[in-house]
């Protein structure tokens, strides 16, 4: 008999359930609409409302180990709390393990969302060959999350891992988290898409402006499109936001010395607009990756997967794409009650006396 679980991914937009069995298979996937405007009782509501339609589907053909919830923001693993969340407003020290729980009767176990989506490269994308790695999310905002021995690793509270928000210029533009230069302020689509507003005030990239005079929904993507395309304003954004990944990645590299760092979410996409620049950055900043880098030549090693046979004697340093796309969070999220119990972490048996 296999076991399946739930993974949702509650965001600030969509609420996504799965029902994916040990395997990995995803035996079924809903999207529906977020209305956190009707207040977070009435998302509860629906969620859990979605939840058990999808259990009970399931419910007769495997054991049934739980429910993943992945939620945006910084979250208390003892008490299963969001602490903060920008894009879930009024949630804030809320109980959501507890409701959830107590509503439909089973075990619930939180994450935050950047770090389930490294669970989830980790288990079936871009880290399946590796035991420990890092992940950045570039998105509307930047996720991060650290996923060592196979758990994602959670520091004190659980708040660890938030890699968005590691310094990249001090004086740089104000952050949501209240700090300044954040990479989130630089790497994510609404940076992109701020940089390019600002470029084109400058009055230095007229192509940008014709863009976005002539689109009604001017985004990154359409800066991405301009970049490959070869216009040079766009590509000096796309420079700046790999420079910015390079100076994090460098440090991270110094700090972890990790078999592989794994770059998704939507931006990931533009990767070939800023990975010369990323991968510029990194070499000269970190000499931890000039240790461990790649054979120049050697094809398909930065930026696609990482072949059976990539690791060989000599270990090197990879710095590649996501390859769940936007279902690594929704995988990972599944993930979480599978391997519950698993982690040599205190705060996974604080959590259940
Ligand atoms: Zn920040």
């Amino acid at each position: 008999m296999t076991t399946f679980a739930i993974g949702v991914d509650l965001g600030g937009t969509n609420l996504r359930i799965a029902a994916i069995d040990s395997n990995g298979k995803v035996l079924e996937k809903t999207t529906t609409s977020t209305e956190v405007a009707r207040g977070r009782d009435f998302v509860i509501d629906e969620m859990c409302a979605a939840i058990q339609s999808t259990t009970l589907k399931f419910r007769a053909s495997g054991k049934f180990a739980g429910i993943g919830v992945g939620v945006p923001g910084i979250i208390e693993m003892q008490t299963g709390m969001v602490r903060e969340s920008p894009n879930l407003p009024g949630w804030h020290d809320y109980p959501v393990r507890d409701e959830i729980e107590r509503r439909l009767r089973t075990t619930v176990v939180l994450e935050n969302d950047a770090n389930a989506a490294a669970l989830g490269e980790k288990w079936l994308g871009a880290g399946a060959n590796v035991d420990d790695m890092c992940m950045l999310t570039l998105g509307t905002g930047v996720g991060g999350g650290i996923v060592l021995k196979g758990q994602v690793w959670h520091g004190m509270t659980g708040m660890a891992g938030e890699l968005g928000h590691i310094n990249v210029a001090p004086n740089g533009p104000p952050c949501n988290c209240g700090s300044c230069g954040c990479l989130e302020q630089l790497a994510s689509a609404t940076a992109i898409k701020r940089m390019a507003v600002e470029a084109i005030a400058t009055g230095k990239a007229p192509e940008l402006a014709r863009a976005m005079n002539s689109e009604p929904e001017f985004s990154s993507k359409v800066v991405h499109q301009m970049a490959m395309q070869g216009d040079e304003g766009a590509r000096e954004i796309f420079r700046k936001v790999g420079d910015a990944l390079g100076v994090v990645l460098a440090d991270l590299i110094n700090i972890f010395n990790l078999p592989i760092y794994v770059i998704g979410g939507g931006v990931s996409s533009g990767w070939d607009a800023f990975a010369p620049a990323m991968m510029e950055r990194i070499r000269k900043n970190s000499f931890v990756y000039r240790a461990t880098a790649p054979a120049e030549n050697a094809r398909g090693v930065q930026g696609s997967h990482v072949p059976d046979d990539a690791l060989p004697a000599r270990r090197t340093t990879i710095i590649t794409r996501a390859l769940l796309g936007s279902d690594a969070g929704l995988i990972g999220a599944a993930r979480l009650p599978m391997i519950m119990g698993q982690s040599a972490e205190p705060e996974a048996e604080l959590k259940r006396a």
